[in-house]
């Protein structure tokens, strides 16, 4: 199961990888005096800050995929960290980078949802 599984872990991690270099990203900001007026800045600057969530969210997940692959090289790939318990093969297939069963996933989400309701009172 889990060579299946590190297949499916390889394949995201090669499309999670940009292919831009490091390099080119460097120059990005906007510069008013390069841009025809005010709108087109304005345009870009959004532009830009999609692009740079866009590559946020994607550096966020490969940094997942990435740990889920070194769990597995260390054995404890699919083993909640919460309890112990095994993930389960349905829910890993699901989610390759799950990282806690169902029980403790929605265990924590209920904290969470809990302190973001105490935090809003
Ligand atoms: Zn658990």
């Amino acid at each position: 199961m889990q060579g299946t599984l590190r297949q499916h872990l390889l394949s995201a991690l090669h499309d999670l990888t940009p292919p831009v270099c490091p390099d080119a990203e460097m120059d990005d900001t906007p510069r008013l005096d390069a841009c025809a007026d005010e709108n087109e800045y304005a345009s870009r600057v959004v532009e830009v800050g999609m692009q740079l969530a866009l590559r946020r969210r994607m550096e966020a997940r490969r940094k997942e995929v990435e740990e889920a692959l070194s769990r597995m090289d260390i054995g404890v790939y699919g083993v909640c960290e919460e309890c112990g318990d095994d993930i389960g093969a349905a829910r890993l297939f699901a989610s390759p980078t799950a990282r806690l069963c169902v029980h403790c996933q929605s265990d924590r989400e209920s904290c969470h949802e809990r302190a973001r309701l105490l935090r809003c009172a």
